[in-house]
């Protein structure tokens, strides 16, 4: 018997798009050793050798160049390594992911995949903060830093120590994502000029691009597939949802399920971005739950429970009956799952522009992401921003 080929594997048809490879998590982490199979809507012929396009391109130095700072901005004029083309069908997942050509087109692709799934939340025209003096993005896949930073004209991208090893954050999506995270709050509230001393631009912008890249990450169905399988339906539990700043480069670990307020936090940038973080997390988990009892997958009193405070044999029960549903009913996990993904991300992306970045505070910040919701999720986030006193109660 011959076996018809492998449809995945035939030529995009023109007008679809172009394939990459991704990873959702760093390949060090168990169970994301492989990257996905993605198709990006952009076209081959849109793309040139680098790759690179009309808003962005990959410049990647032939030595260890050092970080941009004040006094030394994009474009890079060194010498570079050679450009990166695609497979003679004009995609790119003929290539190594693991390859050090790779790193630039990883990093290209995973920008692209943000900036997809945050066009549809943010439903406003998207462009660069810096457009007026540069029109692209440069992409330095690899400096040899261990940080990451997105700035005027360009993302660069070090590395991270993991098991005692060197990891690029060029394959590390979460930390892409994050960096574009900023990048796309200041595409809609500007960048800030004078700021008053009591503006909160800098731990919003944090949560927010912790968000982004949260949210981002359950755009791969791998993934979503993956996370409810390991947790069989039960996002209480730890799991990649909030690993993702693991390796985080900035010098504070952020989590997004933390319990913290505004009265445990100090006025340290990330530390005072938590609670705002914690309040979105806990948003997308308590709606995903209304969503499962709705379709009948859960028992309705999941919603009566206080879940910050769950005693052991409450939860024992919830990880009981939600894993029995969703082994009957997965499908029903997944759509409870984007179904909350996209009313939050809705509600942030519609806010960001209603914000003045010189004077905002973070209540300031959830009211407009309150207003620009849905009337359950706005319920929900109401209920979250005050329990983590970032608004008072109305
Ligand atoms: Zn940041």
């Amino acid at each position: 018997m011959e076996l018809p080929p492998d449809i995945s594997l035939k030529m995009t048809q023109p007008g679809l798009g172009t394939r990459f490879w991704i990873f959702p998590q760093p390949p060090f982490i168990l169970g994301y050793e492989q990257p996905d199979r993605v198709l990006l809507p952009i076209l081959p012929d849109e793309i040139a050798d680098g790759p690179s396009d009309v808003s962005m391109y990959v410049a990647d130095p032939l030595y260890d160049k050092e970080p941009y700072g004040f006094r030394d901005l994009p474009p890079f004029r060194g010498p570079r390594r050679r450009s990166v083309r695609p497979g003679p069908d004009g995609n790119f997942d003929s290539l190594d992911p693991r390859s050090r050509d790779y790193l630039g087109v990883h990093a290209y692709a995973c920008i692209h995949f943000v900036l997809e799934a945050w066009r549809n939340y943010v439903a406003r025209p998207m462009h660069w903060f810096f457009s007026d003096f540069y029109p692209r993005l440069e992409i330095v896949p690899f400096v040899r830093w261990d940080n990451a930073q997105a700035g005027f004209g360009f993302l660069e991208l070090g590395y991270s120590d993991a098991g005692g090893q060197q990891w690029p954050y060029a394959l590390n999506f979460d930390t892409i994502a994050h960096e574009i995270g900023h990048l796309i709050t200041l595409s809609q509230t500007g960048v800030p000029g004078s700021l008053s001393r009591d503006a909160d631009f800098f731990p919003f912008s944090e949560a927010i691009s912790d968000s982004i890249s949260l949210i981002s990450f359950l755009h791969f169905d791998s993934a979503i597939d993956r996370l409810l399988r390991r947790t069989k339906g039960n996002l209480l539990l730890y799991n990649e949802l909030n690993r993702f700043a693991e390796t985080s480069p900035e010098t504070q670990i952020r989590l997004a399920t933390n319990f913290r307020r505004m009265s445990e936090v100090t006025s340290e940038v990330h530390d005072r971005s938590l609670p705002f973080l914690g309040a979105i997390f806990d948003t997308i988990v308590e709606l995903y739950h209304r969503e499962l009892v709705a379709s009948g997958c859960a028992d309705r009193r999941l919603l009566s429970v206080n879940l910050r405070d769950l005693a052991q044999d409450e939860f024992d029960w919830f990880r009981q009956s939600t894993a029995a549903a969703c082994r009957d009913r997965p499908l029903f996990f997944k759509l409870a799952l984007t179904k909350a993904r996209d009313s939050v991300g809705a509600a942030i992306g519609a806010a960001l522009h209603r914000l003045d970045p010189d004077t905002m505070r973070l209540g300031d910040a959830a009211l407009a992401i309150i207003s620009a919701a849905d009337l359950q999720t706005a319920a929900q986030l109401e209920e979250n921003f005050v329990w983590r006193e970032i608004i008072g109660s109305r």
